[in-house]
């Protein structure tokens, strides 16, 4: 395949779930997210790569080089956030397609022997926006989420997991395809690159992340008629959490805490009913273990003090969490040989998000690249990577994918 061919490929890609303001709407199990991934079989099936479809919609387009031997998987995911980017997650997956393509070309060749099996793979639900948590389909493919316990994970309106992906009617494969090493490149999501001016990124660590569900619960009123010292208004504790948590990153250096609170449900949720029970998410990241725990510490006597200042219980549940493990050494070094040869200009960089590969690198050696994000949008239409990276990272990771397929991280 030729990079034009990767352009075009992209563009096609991008129509699937495309807005109007140039990005994707693409939530996992959606008839768009359907869509792609039908396209995606179909480009599986044009490059000889056999479709190996887990019980949670992983895809694997598998290409069988030694039987019996594990696979180097390479890819990411084709899902995307509400009103999101057309970049994240969707460029690594059609990298990997594009390097797989350049790597059995330079096996066809003989430039290249494997001693491992090859495989794309496009994770099913990484964005957990329709369906929480998210890098589901990684979690479970790590054995970190269980099957049936993600399968029955609802959305919004009730559908599960499980429904979601029977429209696709396809019988999931039960054996697990067995994997030697991963690669994912991925667009950084952030500045850094940008600012330095280097084209390629060798990620070394991920940020920490702790999710919550927070559940403030007052009793519900009259707007009007419920004089004020009585009230126990749900919103008005919710709104100073919120403020709270925005507000403890301020006790920490710059850059060291980013925290968010993004969703909000309110019951009943009435114009003239102040709210009796909010609900609302907190993620807390860092790169600093102690960092998360003084932050964590701080909002417990928050949400003790406004307990008491707004007459309401405040309850806060570990939803999702993943620790600060670096990358492998042996994969960073592998990477930078690669980037040297290529002459792209490259640093060492921490991913702030978490990615498929946070996962997969606590079962094996992972390598994982970035290219960069223009002005760092993301999770928004207005995500942007030029051509010239773009290809600059297919090369990359088809250099990368090359090496890992000769047993290079391989123990
Ligand atoms: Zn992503």
């Amino acid at each position: 395949m030729s990079p034009r061919d990767f352009l075009t490929d992209f563009a096609h890609m991008s129509s699937f779930g495309a807005t109007a303001g140039g990005g994707i709407d693409r939530q996992a199990g959606t008839a768009d997210d359907l869509a792609v991934r039908a396209w995606l079989r179909e480009v599986y099936a044009s490059l000889g790569l056999t479709e190996y479809q887990d019980a949670i919609g992983n895809q694997f387009g598998l290409k069988e080089y030694v039987p019996g031997a594990p696979y180097v998987l390479v890819g990411s995911h084709l899902d995307s956030q509400p009103m999101g980017g057309k970049y994240d997650g969707s460029y690594g997956v059609l990298a990997a397609v594009h390097a797989a393509a350049g790597v059995m070309q330079r096996v066809a060749d003989g430039a290249v022997e494997p001693v491992l099996n090859l495989a794309v793979v496009n994770w099913f639900n990484e964005e957990g926006s329709r369906f929480s948590p998210s890098m589901m389909g990684s979690s479970v493919y790590t054995g970190k989420l269980d099957l049936d316990d993600a399968l029955a994970i609802e959305d919004h309106d009730g559908v599960t997991v499980a429904d979601a992906l029977a429209v696709e009617a396809i019988q999931p494969e039960t054996e697990p395809i067995s994997a030697a090493s991963y690669a994912e490149i991925h667009i950084e999501q952030g500045p850094i690159l940008e600012r330095s001016g280097n084209t390629i990124g060798l990620v070394d660590t991920t940020w920490g992340a702790k999710k919550y569900t927070v559940t403030i619960t007052g009793d519900q009123g009259h707007t009007g008629a419920t004089p004020m010292d009585q009230r126990k208004d749900a919103l008005y504790g919710a709104a100073k959490y919120i403020v709270a948590a925005r507000e403890v990153v301020d006790q920490f250096p710059d850059g060291v805490l980013h925290t968010s609170v993004s969703t909000l449900e309110l019951f009943p949720n009435s114009p003239v009913t102040y709210a009796g029970e909010v609900t609302i998410n907190l993620d807390l990241r860092s790169a600093d273990t102690e960092v998360l725990a003084q932050a964590e510490a701080l909002l417990a006597e928050e949400r003790a003090r406004i307990e008491t200042v707004a007459q309401v219980e405040i309850s806060q549940q570990l939803t999702h969490q993943w620790g600060l493990m670096p990358y492998q050494p042996e994969g960073l070094a592998l990477a930078e040989t690669v980037v040297r040869d290529l002459g792209h200009p490259f640093q060492r960089i921490k991913t702030v998000a978490g990615h498929d590969s946070t996962n997969m690198k606590d079962l094996v050696p992972t390598v994982m690249l970035f290219v960069p994000s223009r002005d760092g949008f993301s999770h928004n239409e207005k995500e942007f990577t030029t051509d010239a990276d773009m290809l600059a990272g297919v090369e990359m990771l088809t250099g990368v994918v090359a090496k890992l397929v000769t047993g290079e991280l391989a123990d």
